[in-house]
């Protein structure tokens, strides 16, 4: 049985609640045996895909690929054309729906040093936690070329309501209104564009709290940072990941040029 059966049938046998697996070759695993083998076969990554090549320290991360399905897609394509630097965190959240639709005992949050039993799950610190989110910043720095970054715009997705939420750090009320004005204007007031929600002009449903006081949204990382929640229907179909990637890379590089930081 090579590697891809394996991991198949494993993640067969865990949705079926089985309480042990024999394969072929007569090894026994048991749920944990199961779900060890499985941290192994699905490998978890941290990886710069990019350095920043602007004068100010700009990096786009996607911290939970692929449990935010599509994120990977839009740091792709907004970092380059930004010329920012890159950050891709894979397969480190568990029960994602796709390629890890089962618990395998790795539900680790990356951009702050906890994780949880599951998903949705209270959250805790833990050694391993704390590695992963020190790799994590250390990427960070390392796709900026400095620390602390002058801007982190981090990609997230969300499935549970229409709008797309902006948590930030070090922007003021007067700046979030310049930046919302900008949102309108690269939407071209578009129907179908998502509404854009953002502190503190607004109260959000993802305040992203934990990165704030423990995480890669605390002032000793980035002096500003641009927390997005892209909602679903800007994920859901190609068509919609097409229509929205330019209206997001302009509008970033408009918030760019309002900190003159663009190229
Ligand atoms: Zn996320």
């Amino acid at each position: 049985m090579d590697d891809d059966a394996l991991t198949r049938a494993l993640i067969h046998a865990l949705r079926e609640r089985r309480d042990s697996f024999e394969a072929p070759d007569g090894r026994r695993y048991s749920r944990q045996d199961m779900q060890a083998r499985l941290r192994e076969l699905i490998a978890a990554d941290l990886i710069v895909m990019r350095t920043c090549s602007l004068s100010a320290a700009i990096v786009v991360a996607a911290p939970h690929v692929s449990f935010d399905n599509w994120t990977q897609y839009y740091a792709n394509r907004v970092a380059p054309a930004l010329q920012a630097g890159e950050v891709l965190a894979r397969n480190f959240r568990d029960e994602d729906g796709s390629k890890i639709p089962v618990s395998i005992g790795r539900h680790l949050h990356v951009n702050r040093p906890t994780e949880s039993e599951r998903r949705g799950g209270r959250e805790f610190e833990s050694d391993r936690a704390r590695a992963v989110h020190a790799d994590y910043i250390g990427a960070l720095v390392q796709a900026g070329g400095k620390a602390p970054l002058d801007l982190l715009i981090e990609l997230h997705g969300h499935h549970r309501h229409t709008v797309l939420e902006a948590a930030t750090t070090g922007i003021s009320e007067a700046e979030a209104r310049v930046i919302l004005d900008a949102y309108r204007a690269a939407t071209g007031n578009q129907t179908g564009s998502p509404e854009l929600h953002i502190e503190p002009l607004h109260e959000l449903r993802y305040a992203a709290r934990s990165a704030k006081e423990l995480g890669s949204l605390r002032d000793s990382v980035c002096r500003r940072a641009l927390h997005l929640e892209l909602p679903r229907q800007c994920r859901d179909t190609a068509a919609n990941r097409e229509a929205f990637q330019p209206i997001l890379t302009e509008w970033l590089r408009s918030c760019m040029t309002m900190f003159e930081m663009a190229a």
